[in-house]
């Protein structure tokens, strides 16, 4: 390896490509030699000469992303061949769909039992109704406008009223 110059060793891509690395070699900044694997995918999917024309069409200070962006994808197509990153976007796509759909059930549930729970203590007798009453209409409003997808924490008691109701966001800062 001693031979003609050992100032720079050869960039990934050249390694990869038998060919001296020039010092306007435009895959250097982006495949150093340390990262063999990532310009082996990036070629094997979209070709090294592809790589080179598309480096220089897009902007010096945009190519790194540009080559972090080729590498992830073909990175993914290697692993995926027919979906590639497609595969892993609808699988997480699908994720986010269904723990939404959970975390609004759980929501549901939630309001439902407090609802039922509130309506037992006001069957209570010795209760004072007007004062469990108060509480409620203002806290299920807010919880529907402000925090469609956000229940209160368990601390907060939307059927007890009075100052105890106010401070559930805030965390504790009373006065
Ligand atoms: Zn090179």
């Amino acid at each position: 390896m001693a031979s003609s110059s050992y100032s720079n060793p050869p960039c990934a891509a050249c390694k990869f490509l038998r060919r001296k690395c020039l010092p306007d070699c435009v895959f250097a900044p982006y495949f150093p030699p340390e990262e063999p694997q990532k310009f082996a995918n990036v070629h094997k999917i979209f070709g090294a000469s592809n790589v080179s024309k598309l480096l220089n069409e897009v902007l010096p200070h945009q190519r790194e992303d540009a080559v972090n962006s080729l590498a992830y994808e073909a990175e993914a197509r290697m692993k995926d061949p027919v979906y590639g990153c497609v595969g892993a976007i609808s699988v997480l796509q699908r994720q986010v769909i269904r723990l939404q759909k959970e975390l609004d059930a759980t929501n549901a549930d939630l309001m439902r039992h407090a609802c039922n729970e509130m309506a037992s203590n006001t069957a209570l007798p010795g209760t004072n109704p007007g004062q469990n009453y108060s509480g409620s209409p203002r806290g299920s409003s807010r919880y529907s406008e402000n925090n469609p997808g956000y229940y209160y924490p368990s601390n907060y008691n939307p059927w007890s009223g009075g100052p105890s109701g106010d401070h559930d966001q805030g965390g504790g800062s009373s006065v």
